[in-house]
């Protein structure tokens, strides 16, 4: 039996508003821009949360941790707009700082009580081998957040919010498929919109990676033809505690 049509939850490219968490000003992109992308064609509302300022990457050649960050943040801003973000909107945590799961989770109860999307997306933290610290911690925080924004009891400022579904990229167990092959240019365009992480000498190489990998994924989808996807584990809230088949639900 499956949970999300017995509490009759919409699919993916059907909500209507979305806040996507990324640890870093890159990863929508790279994990989901061809999904975000349908999704802002079809009028759903996109807000994006960025936790780290981006400042521990190294290929930029600024001088300065302010000039990174700055360059970051214009990038990001390009990025969002090729695909139709409507509001971006900044923790500045330290690019893997010493900030703590807690902190980031006190930084994102009001922002979800006060945007009330109906599906939360971010990075999947229980991806095996997962080692950056920035994205376990991102990935638990949102997930953490859902429970908690939608009750008083630990966090009693403020509406209580309950997100019905949250969405993970970068996960080693997808259970949604979506198809992106007419978004692909879009997809490159917005990774690329990152200059100082991807348009480098690697590009070439990345790209190949990057669309042999989307090409298996479109292969889960048993179409006729040759394209690409994007993958998701899709987790009702429910799913989120004490649940051991949500793994492999
Ligand atoms: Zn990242």
């Amino acid at each position: 039996m499956d949970i999300k049509q017995l509490l009759g939850l919409p699919d993916l490219l059907d909500v209507k508003k979305i806040i996507c968490v990324q640890p870093h000003p890159d990863d929508n992109e790279v994990g989901a821009a061809g999904t975000l992308r349908a999704l802002a064609l079809r009028g759903c509302e996109i807000v994006y949360i960025t936790v780290t300022d981006g400042s521990a990457s190294g290929s930029t050649g600024a001088p300065t941790t302010e000039e990174i960050v700055r360059i970051r943040e214009y990038e990001k801003q390009a990025a969002g707009q090729l695909l139709g973000v409507s509001k971006q909107i900044d923790l500045g945590f330290h690019d893997m700082g010493d900030y703590s799961e807690d902190d980031l989770l006190k930084q994102l109860i009001p922002i979800i009580r006060a945007e009330k999307p109906d599906m939360l997306m971010t990075v999947d933290p229980w991806m095996p081998y997962e080692a950056h610290p920035d994205h376990i911690k991102t990935g638990k925080a949102v997930a953490t957040a859902m429970l908690f924004a939608a009750n008083k009891v630990r966090f009693p400022e403020g509406e209580p919010h309950a997100v019905p579904q949250i969405a993970f990229y970068a996960t080693s167990h997808p259970n949604t498929f979506i198809d992106i092959t007419t978004h692909w240019e879009t997809k490159l365009a917005s990774i690329l919109a990152h200059k100082s992480q991807f348009d480098n000498e690697e590009w070439p190489m990345l790209r190949m990676y990057f669309e042999y990998q989307a090409s298996q994924l479109h292969r889960k989808l048993n179409l006729d033809q040759a394209g690409f996807a994007e993958a998701f584990k899709v987790l009702a809230s429910q799913q989120l505690h004490f649940f051991p088949a949500a793994l492999y639900s």
